[in-house]
């Protein structure tokens, strides 16, 4: 969709049931569970890696540090990878806390940079900026046995911290 389309809350569930018109039942049951008043409809967006994370005293961790496009299912998921190393350092030292915070942006820096860039290289595949391209994947997906999907997550989660 272009950026900027707005369609007001109380026609929100049409709007996704005219979208999702003719997949399975259990995807349409959902859609008429929602109350459409409160139901978000977010533009997705995303930011360039950021050239420092932390200056002095003060540190940037999740979305404020790497806002990504939801195509990976990574920002909560870095969210609270950055949460776990930054108390680590917090934790154990005896040096200060800009040094803490200074070895917290080192370890973070590349690996959320990567996967925000990741994430993005998925985006126009996922979200039809090619239409046949989206077609494809969606066509491939649906092929992919469930531990192909799982294998692929677990491969980012083992590549971090908390792997
Ligand atoms: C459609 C969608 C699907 C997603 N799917 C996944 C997924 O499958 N897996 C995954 O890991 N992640 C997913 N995410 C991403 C995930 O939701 C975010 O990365 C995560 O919530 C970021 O956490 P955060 O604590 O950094 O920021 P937030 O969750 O945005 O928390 C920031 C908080 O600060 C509050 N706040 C803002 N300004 C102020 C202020 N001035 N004073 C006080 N409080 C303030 C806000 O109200 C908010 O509660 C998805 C996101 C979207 C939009």
């Amino acid at each position: 969709m272009e950026a900027g389309t707005h369609v007001a809350p109380p026609h929100r569930r049409d709007e996704l049931a005219k979208i999702f018109q003719g997949w399975p039942t259990a995807v349409q049951n959902l859609i008429q569970a929602l109350d459409p008043e409160t139901t978000n409809r977010l533009e997705i967006a995303d930011i360039d890696p950021l050239e420092r994370l932390v200056r002095g005293r003060i540190a940037l961790l999740g979305d404020s540090a790497h806002a990504t496009t939801p195509t990976l299912g990574q920002g909560g998921c870095q969210a609270i990878e950055d949460a776990e190393v930054l108390t680590r350092y917090l934790h154990t030292t005896n040096i200060s806390v800009p040094d803490a915070l200074n070895r917290y942006e080192k370890a973070r820096q590349d690996r959320t940079a990567e996967l925000v860039l990741k994430a993005r290289k998925r985006t126009s595949t996922i979200y039809g900026h090619e239409p046949s391209a989206t077609q494809q994947w969606y066509q491939d997906l649906k092929q992919e046995p469930p531990e192909t999907v799982i294998n692929a997550l677990a491969k980012v989660i083992l590549a971090g911290p908390l792997g």
